[in-house]
């Protein structure tokens, strides 16, 4: 794999990953960098969060509720997304290796990854509900 040329601004995106929990998609990060850097384009952003989801250094959620969100933490670990407010929140207490296999079961190929999503209303919703 050919050496990737470092860039200060990748590097920013990442850490600006790092700091968040609530799975940002591009535009928000857009939002962010352009305070650093006032003359990136969103292009720029999305081009480097595409690269550094490739190299695997963030993960990539694609059309999560129809858009793309993106997450500072790349062990595995599934989400959830609100149907009412759209927030994407990691699931923690889970364990959901036994898909893995499951899926192994009659499939002849290799299975590396997978990814379980999540969908209903969150607690801070369903709060605002019952109030
Ligand atoms: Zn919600
Ligand atoms: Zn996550």
């Amino acid at each position: 794999m050919a050496t990737l040329k470092y860039s200060r601004q990748r590097e920013s995106i990442k850490e600006f990953l790092m700091t968040r929990k609530d799975h940002p998609t591009a535009d928000v990060v857009y939002e962010n960098m352009k305070r650093i850097y006032p003359n990136i384009s969103l292009g720029t952003v999305y081009r480097n969060l595409s690269l550094l989801a490739d190299i695997g250094e963030i993960r990539k959620l694609p059309s999560f509720g129809g858009v793309d969100h993106f997450d500072g933490r790349i062990e595995q670990h599934s989400h959830f997304m609100c149907n009412k407010c759209c927030k994407v929140i990691d699931m923690e207490s889970e364990n959901l290796d036994h898909l893995l296999e499951d899926a192994g079961k009659d499939f002849n190929g290799e299975i590396s990854d997978y990814s379980v999503r999540f969908f209903g209303i969150c607690e801070d919703c369903l709060k605002t509900e019952n109030n």
